[in-house]
């Protein structure tokens, strides 16, 4: 009786203390192996994927293009999901954080993807360079749900429909919760490909109708921002993990390839044997033998498991990926493409037009203005009920024929015909 006591002491002490030690700084490798075990198409989509990006990389730099030139700026969406009813913002344990941590997380942002942190990290002869990505908050969308906390491996699905994303291939989506499992955070990686006429429209399968629902980061609020009383780590207390978490969405790899020596696809990381996966705040060099040569890890670089004050670098070969990234994941290059729009025109494209299952929807709206879309049959009965922000529908149950889609904000309105086969 005693032991059975002093067994259930010791396991509620280490739910309520769980120790840095055991934090995992993120779980997309394992949310990608479960995304490729359900649909074994990926595995090939993505040595497809890798086989493009280093053509498009190895082009440019016979063309010497730099990609940096021209700032992309990502516009992002962050979804605070909480159970916290009825009370306050911010403090310590409350998933409603606030408003002041979600600015500090996209301030962070910008100064890693700049390399202006003014903290160079624990080295400093640092390979680190501007990647010419920014970051601009458009709005915190903030949703209470008693569910109070979720899985980053298999809970994407639940948090997207909790708080549904603003249309991806215009918006970097940020959602930030509790998660369970000791995970910092999780990505979702870009689908990559030659955009011709047949991707150009985004979908070539119902998988990647699904997965325009949920791509995005997931970060714990505890972990997100800095700061904030929320956070409570000493270790992961200055914005890295959402660091590095977008760095997996912009299709960047874990410098040590998620194998023992492996490869992140960049010649200017070193070799290194596994994760820096240390509570060493003092940033210790780290040492690899990999193919029979010693290298010190590049703990400083975003892409490591290192503690955050150890972070410092993204190099350049990773910024050529994340560039040729924007420019072949065919998302990702929509965004870029709208960031570019200066109109003040509401714009839309829907396609494939007949269509059969999925109709997708391309749509710009000026100043980042939310919108709606319904469709109505030629009795103009509404068939489809408002969805906000949704550039995606199922109309395979719509009976063949002709049907308008309209596009509505605060003050425009569009609509367009198209065609059920
Ligand atoms: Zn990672």
């Amino acid at each position: 009786m005693i032991t059975l006591l002093l067994m259930m002491g010791t396991v509620s002490l280490s739910v309520a203390q769980v120790s840095e030690s055991t934090l995992i700084r993120c779980a997309s490798t394992e949310q990608d192996s479960l995304r490729i075990s359900k649909n074994p198409a990926l595995f090939k989509l993505r040595q497809q994927s890798e086989a493009v990006i280093q053509q498009y990389i190895s082009r440019s730099r016979v063309n010497k293009r730099t990609n940096a030139d021209e700032i992309v700026t990502i516009p992002v969406v962050v979804h605070v999901i909480h159970s916290e009813e009825g009370r306050s913002m911010g403090g310590a344990g409350n998933a409603n954080i606030t408003d002041a941590q979600v600015n500090s997380q996209i301030e962070v942002l910008n100064e890693d993807y700049s390399n202006t942190s003014g903290y160079k990290g624990f080295y400093t002869d640092s390979l680190g360079v501007d990647t010419g990505i920014r970051f601009k908050l458009v709005t915190i969308v903030r949703t209470y749900n008693s569910k109070s906390q979720f899985s980053p491996i298999t809970d994407g699905d639940d948090l997207a429909e909790i708080s549904p994303a603003w249309s991806t291939n215009r918006y970097l989506n940020i959602w930030v919760c509790r998660l369970n499992d000791r995970y910092l955070g999780t990505s979702q990686f870009p689908v990559v490909t030659e955009i011709n006429n047949r991707t150009q429209g985004l979908a070539t399968s119902e998988d990647e109708e699904q997965d325009a629902l949920t791509d995005g980061v997931i970060i714990d609020f505890r972990y997100f921002g800095r700061n904030a009383e929320a956070i409570t780590s000493r270790i992961y207390n200055l914005g890295r993990t959402t660091t590095h978490e977008v760095g997996h969405w912009l299709g960047l790899i874990h410098i040590w390839g998620d194998r023992n020596c492996g490869t992140d696809h960049c010649e200017d990381t070193p070799p290194a044997y596994t994760k820096n996966e240390t509570t060493d705040i003092e940033c210790t060099p780290v040492f690899s033998d990999c193919r029979g040569v010693n290298t010190r890890n590049m703990i400083e670089n975003y892409m490591d498991y290192s503690p955050d004050a150890c972070m410092s670098v993204f190099t350049n070969d990773q910024m050529e990926r994340m560039h040729a990234v924007l420019e072949l994941s065919p998302r990702r290059a929509k965004l870029v493409e709208f960031s570019k729009i200066t109109t003040d025109e509401l714009l839309v494209d829907i396609y494939p037009n007949p269509v059969q299952e999925t109709l997708f929807s391309s749509i710009f709206t000026p100043n980042f203005e939310v919108f709606t879309v319904s469709v109505f049959n030629q009795r103009g009965q509404k068939v489809i009920q408002d969805k906000l922000n949704r550039t995606s529908l199922n109309v395979k149950n719509l009976p063949s024929g002709l049907y308008f889609y309209k596009v509505e904000t605060a003050s425009k309105t569009l609509t367009r015909k198209f065609y059920v086969r």
